[in-house]
């Protein structure tokens, strides 16, 4: 069982129902939802003129190979109607491999540790209210520490963890 950290995003229609509807269609015997962060209102990053974004992170615990995990994420997108569209534009979900585990993965599909993660108070603000002493597996840096050294870029807490209720 490897533990992974899964970032959820929205921007169009009923950005909470597909927040949750991502988890729902998720939760399995082979990904098991631990917890969730709170949801935080963000403001989109790269093009601005567009709706504020809804994110979360799920903790997973998984015993699924990274690739399957992208697999079923990227099916999981496309049934709640995501289209392919303009790069940074408008989505109805998008969720992303934060950290899997210690695994530090660089191929043309999937690249975990996210390589932007870092960089994005949208990751950091919810995965340091999730696991502040969590260290990036390749900086080595807590959460706390890399959620400190930013500066800039709106989030504000908008829905408490209760707003999901994983089912055992
Ligand atoms: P964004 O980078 O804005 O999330 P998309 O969600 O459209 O863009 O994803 C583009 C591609 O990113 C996907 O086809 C997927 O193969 C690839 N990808 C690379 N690393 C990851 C990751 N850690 N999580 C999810 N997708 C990833
Ligand atoms: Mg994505």
């Amino acid at each position: 069982m490897k533990t992974v950290y899964l970032s959820l995003g929205s921007n169009v229609g009923d950005r909470e129902q597909m927040l949750r509807g991502a988890l729902d269609e998720l939760a399995s015997p082979e990904a098991r939802i631990v917890r969730v962060s709170s949801i935080y209102e963000t403001e989109p990053v790269g093009r601005r003129s567009q709706r504020w974004f809804l994110n979360a992170v799920a903790e997973v615990q998984t015993d699924l190979f990274p690739v399957q995990l992208l697999n079923r994420i990227q099916r999981i997108e496309l049934q709640l109607g995501r289209k392919r569209g303009v790069d940074q534009g408008p989505r109805l979900i998008d969720i992303d491999i934060l950290f899997f585990g210690s695994f530090v993965i660089r191929t043309e599909r999937l690249a975990t540790p996210h390589p932007r993660a870092e960089e994005r108070r949208f990751v950091l603000a919810p995965m340091a209210e999730l696991a502040p002493e969590y260290r990036h597996p390749v900086s080595h840096r807590t959460m706390r520490e890399l959620l400190g050294g930013l500066s800039g870029q709106e989030a504000r807490k908008v829905l408490p963890p209760s707003w999901y209720t994983p089912v055992e």
